[in-house]
């Protein structure tokens, strides 16, 4: 038995890693984790992201696709140094523009005699699959078949002469043992004799398939790491034995396989259906398919801002190793840890994106609530301004942020979303158009004596000229005190319907004499 141990010197290696993604759909969020990891790990060791496209399987091209994925690293702030979009000297790396490159290096097999090409139709496949039972293209079958191993060397230029479909195939030799050297799983060893003569090539199109577009373009592209999902770790063995084929051991890049998302309840691999069930996204942004028309809902649309979502996936799989949660990207590149990544599949906790989304939302500056807040006010049918937008949005905040109470309780406001905002502030711009006898707070402020206390207070508020918090105050406060009033949860009523909101004067400030006025007389004669 023969061992391929790969254990490089990467010293001397500048690091380079890339994300190389196929233009099948959108991308899923498991793939936005892919590449934060390789941004850490390439921005901590002053290395270089490559943006590659690995579009060779025409049969699930999907139009707009590499546009989404481009647009949705641009949202999230995640930046390549080279690549599709980005330029680079190594390019093309569109893999579709680089099949004259691909060409060559599966010519070198054949000469080399490591590949093979074969004939063999889907319906001879078939037929042999009913013939053998668990039948695999290998060194166990491989001489039952119509290939350039059992043909003679005239019978196959004929063949391709005539126009034949072939597929060129990897030559596998049974019985090695293959190990991969994970920077995450440590040494994982595959027995050769698993591994099918994979498909490397195909006539038909005249392209590659994954496997060999994928190792010839880490090789060219120096790519010094590959990082990636799990869901690669069984295309890895084949991948150190075509870097051997070659004769490039020597460059052969380190693996690192990430642990899988899981369904946030239940066992296995989170999907798009469990974000469907459970109301979270599983893309980055909203994706309109073109050929269903189907819409999928993105963190973007749904009001997440791009930092919490970056925070959020990178500890998904990855902690500093102590409590903190709260991290910038520039503190991510200097904390992350590659092979402190867990092996097992991390649950996707969706309750606690929203809770991140939270953390990130009370830190920001009031300003940039305002187009979120906007859009939602229109959605509503609400004519407002920016101004008074910016407005509710600097009393109402203090009123979102998680505050710590004498007693050391923590209370958490479930404000995670600009759009909660919505049933909070509904009173700003809407005036109350009933009250629920079974509201509690109505129930315990609204006596039989504050009718006439409202009534008064009308009077007092009608000869205030400057309506301004300051100007109200002053001419309010010295009657309060002088009647021994306490008329503040009645009036909260009369305004806002219930027992919630900012500062009275505040509100009453920013509603006017006018609109506070009549909301007052509307409450006294409906709950009279
Ligand atoms: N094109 C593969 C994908 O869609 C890349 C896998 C790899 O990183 O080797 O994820």
């Amino acid at each position: 038995m023969r061992k391929i141990i790969e254990k490089i010197d990467m010293s001397e290696r500048k690091v380079r890693v890339r994300f190389a993604p196929s233009p099948t759909g959108p991308l899923h969020i498991g793939g936005v984790r892919t590449a934060l990891y390789n941004y850490l790990f390439a921005k901590q060791h002053g290395g270089d992201l490559i943006f590659r496209i690995e579009d060779t399987d025409s049969s699930r091209f999907v139009p707009g696709a590499e546009e989404y994925i481009i647009e949705s690293f641009n949202w999230l702030g995640i930046k390549f140094d080279e690549g599709v979009g980005f330029g680079g000297k190594y390019g093309p790396y569109r893999q579709s523009e680089r099949r004259d490159i691909y060409k060559k290096y599966v010519q070198q097999l054949l000469d080399d005699g490591k590949a093979y090409i074969a004939f063999d139709t889907p319906e001879e496949l078939e037929t042999k699959r009913k013939e053998i039972e668990n039948f695999q293209y290998d060194a166990s079958t491989r001489l039952l078949m119509r290939n350039s191993l059992t043909l003679s060397a005239e019978e196959v230029q004929k063949m391709i002469a005539d126009g034949r479909q072939y597929v060129v195939r990897f030559l596998i030799k049974p019985g090695v043992d293959v190990v991969v050297d994970d920077m995450i799983r440590g040494e994982v060893h595959i027995n050769s004799s698993i591994l099918d003569d994979k498909v490397l090539f195909k006539s038909a199109d005249q392209l590659p398939t994954y496997h060999l577009a994928n190792i010839v373009d880490d090789h060219l592209m120096e790519v010094s790491h590959v990082i990636r999902g799990e869901e690669w770790l069984p295309s890895a063995p084949l991948h150190v034995l075509l870097y051997e084929a070659f004769g490039w051991t020597d460059t052969m890049p380190r693996f690192a396989h990430l642990p899988l998302l899981l369904k946030p309840v239940g066992n296995g691999k989170l999907s798009k259906r469990d974000g469907d069930k459970l109301g979270f996204p599983v893309f980055p942004l909203e994706w309109h398919d073109p050929k269903s028309g189907e819409v999928s809902s993105g963190y973007r649309e749904k009001g997440y801002l791009p930092e919490a979502v970056v925070n959020f996936l990178a500890l998904l799989g990855w902690n500093p190793g102590n409590d903190q949660e709260l991290m910038t990207l520039e503190e991510m590149v200097k904390l992350f840890d590659l092979s402190k990544c867990s092996k097992n599949g991390a649950k996707f906790d969706y309750v606690k994106a929203a809770w991140f989304n939270h953390q990130y939302l009370i830190r920001q500056p009031d300003d940039s609530w305002v187009p979120s807040f906007d859009k939602l006010l229109r959605e509503q049918g609400i004519e407002s301004t920016p101004e008074k937008e910016a407005e509710v949005v600097r009393m109402m905040k203090l009123k979102v942020i998680e505050y710590v109470d004498s007693l050391g309780n923590k209370h958490k406001r479930n404000i995670s979303f600009v759009s909660d905002l919505w049933p909070l502030t509904k009173f700003f711009f809407v005036a109350p158009e009933s009250f629920d006898s079974e509201d509690k707070f109505i129930k315990k402020n609204w006596k039989e004596e504050t009718v006439s206390e409202m009534s008064q207070f009308m009077q007092v508020l009608s000869s205030v000229e400057d309506f301004s918090v300051e100007g109200q105050k002053a001419v309010i406060d010295p009657w309060v005190e002088q009647k021994g009033l306490r008329p503040w949860n009645a009036w909260r009523i009369c305004l806002v319907g219930t027992g919630q909101g900012p500062d009275m004067y505040e509100l009453s400030a920013f509603l006017g004499k006018e609109e506070t006025l009549r909301r007052m007389r509307f409450a006294i004669d409906t709950l009279g």
